[in-house]
């Protein structure tokens, strides 16, 4: 039995199942590195942090009006009481209220740009809302159709696998070994076929001694330069 032969029918269907698994590999690391999804998520969890903010300034700007207003309405009462007679303390209470009455004007114009901002900002979480929705669809589909793909592959990779497993048993353990070693050191090229008397992987030109031995021999044969398994058909 021509080891040689045998061996490059097993780099074939190699080669099939590592293409396969890098296939694998891909669709999984696409799977794992979409984020798009956790983008979406985290857009809406800033605006939320927005809202919350807006929110508060909002809560504390009706606090700060009301106590202005109060305030605005002790002094007043206490202008019109009658109590108080001193022309300099009325005066100044005057002041006070005038002072007041401006901010407590400022006030009501930043609620009222609050609660506009507010308004934009509870529009632009429920977009994001709605992009997050649209994101979620679409990220499903895609992820089934690689999902699909894997699975698919899986079974190919399966069938070649029971095939490597038949085609590994007829060849002798030495020459299996001698292989899976060459695999590794050759980037998955163990095997190297003969054409026009030269070494496919790297070309090297074979002596007539040499091409002789490659084709007649049963033992294995190795190119003289790469260091491969040569393979004659
Ligand atoms: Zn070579």
């Amino acid at each position: 039995m021509n080891q040689a032969f045998h061996l490059y029918q097993l780099q074939k269907v190699d080669i099939q199942i590592n293409n396969i698994q890098s296939r694998i590999n891909e669709i999984d690391a696409i799977i794992s590195r979409d984020k798009r999804i956790a983008d979406a998520e985290e857009n809406i969890h800033i605006a939320r942090l927005a809202i919350d903010k807006t929110k508060k300034n909002l809560r504390e700007l009706e606090e700060t009006g009301k106590a202005i207003r109060l305030e605005i309405e002790t002094n007043e009462a206490a202008m019109y009481s009658g109590k108080i007679r001193n022309p300099k303390e009325l005066a100044d209470l005057q002041h006070k209220v005038n002072a007041d009455k401006k901010n407590r004007d400022k006030n009501d114009d930043a609620q009222l740009e609050g609660l506009m901002d507010l308004e934009i900002r509870e529009e632009e979480i429920k977009k994001l809302g709605e992009l997050l929705q649209r994101v979620q669809s679409e990220v499903a589909t895609s992820h089934s159709l690689l999902q699909g793909e894997k699975s698919q592959l899986l079974k190919q990779k399966a069938t070649f696998e029971t095939e490597r497993n038949a085609k590994a048993a007829s060849l002798q353990n030495e020459s299996l070994e001698i292989y899976s070693r060459l695999i590794k050191q050759k980037n998955g090229s163990a095997v190297a076929r003969v054409e026009d008397r030269a070494c496919e992987a790297c070309g090297a030109p074979l002596t007539p001694a040499e091409w002789q031995s490659v084709r007649s021999s049963s033992e294995l044969f190795f190119c003289s330069t790469c260091g491969r398994i040569l393979y004659a058909n």
